[in-house]
């Protein structure tokens, strides 16, 4: 499997739980190797194989690549965990320089859909592949839609449910299962790019589990939904949202 984002929170977590669960593993980050790194020495030491491929997922030559490494070095893909996203600093719309809308919507919904591509060729049974499964990062920001903190941000997860949604059902006759999961707010450092203090006791407050939730709980879900055990499910996106 290739788990896009995967030196920390949500991907790390996902590949540490999918090596458990006897997968090999493809860790793509973007800037921080020795992170990535230290990830794959885990899930080797669970006696799985893991290849850690440096790769920015809105850049199509590097994705490109990316996907011919995992070829070399692990075979016919059969699960892939769309999970690398970025948000951006808090602001209200009319405060923000288009050029991070373009970032946000390149990496969060064009790396998603070039990956599920090329993901896709490789799984289809119309390509003579063996099928597969495939989960996609969204965000419970994709309901809400985040209004003063980062409406771009909730507008790409929107897309994201879309595509997801609209995957499923075009790839699910070729043997690929196209699911989602929308986080709510998960203890991990992407929000320290936003500027949203994660840890001031108001914002667990307003979580109705009272607290924030943790990679590992995100990961469980997105586990199950590449695990046989989700045989028949198809285009369902799960709120993993400590009821928010
Ligand atoms: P995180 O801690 O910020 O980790 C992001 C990961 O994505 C890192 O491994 C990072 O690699 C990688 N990444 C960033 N930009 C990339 C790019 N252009 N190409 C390839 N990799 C890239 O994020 P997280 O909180 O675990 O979030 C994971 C996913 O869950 C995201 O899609 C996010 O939108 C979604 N989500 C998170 C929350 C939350 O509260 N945490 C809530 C809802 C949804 P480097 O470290 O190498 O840069």
């Amino acid at each position: 499997m290739l788990i896009t984002g995967a030196s920390r929170g949500i991907g790390a977590a996902t590949a540490r739980l999918c090596a458990r669960a006897g997968w090999d593993v493809a860790l793509n980050y973007a800037h921080d190797a020795a992170a990535a790194e230290q990830v794959a020495d885990e899930v080797r030491a669970l006696g799985r194989r893991a290849l850690v491929l440096q790769a920015d997922v809105a850049d199509e030559q590097q994705v490109r690549r990316m996907f011919e490494q995992v070829d070399a070095g692990l075979g016919r893909l059969t699960g892939l965990v769309n999970n690398a996203g970025i948000v951006a600093p808090m602001a209200r719309l009319e405060d923000m320089a288009p050029e991070r809308w373009r970032r946000v919507f390149e990496v969060n919904v064009l790396g998603t859909l070039l990956c599920c591509q090329l993901a896709a060729r490789r799984m289809s049974a119309r390509h003579g592949g063996a099928g597969g499964a495939i989960v996609n990062l969204s965000s419970r920001a994709a309901e809400f839609g985040s209004a003063g903190i980062y409406v771009d941000y909730a507008a790409s997860k929107g897309a994201v449910d879309t595509l997801t949604k609209g995957l499923a059902r075009e790839l699910i006759t070729e043997g690929i299962r196209v699911n989602g999961v929308r986080p709510g707010i998960i203890a991990t450092d992407i929000h320290a790019t936003s500027g949203i203090d994660a840890a001031a006791p108001e914002v667990a407050a307003g979580i109705p589990i009272g607290r924030l939730g943790r990679p590992e709980e995100v990961a469980e879900a997105i586990a199950w939904l590449l695990s046989d055990a989700a045989s028949y499910t198809v285009g369902a996106i799960f709120d993993i949202a400590g009821g928010r």
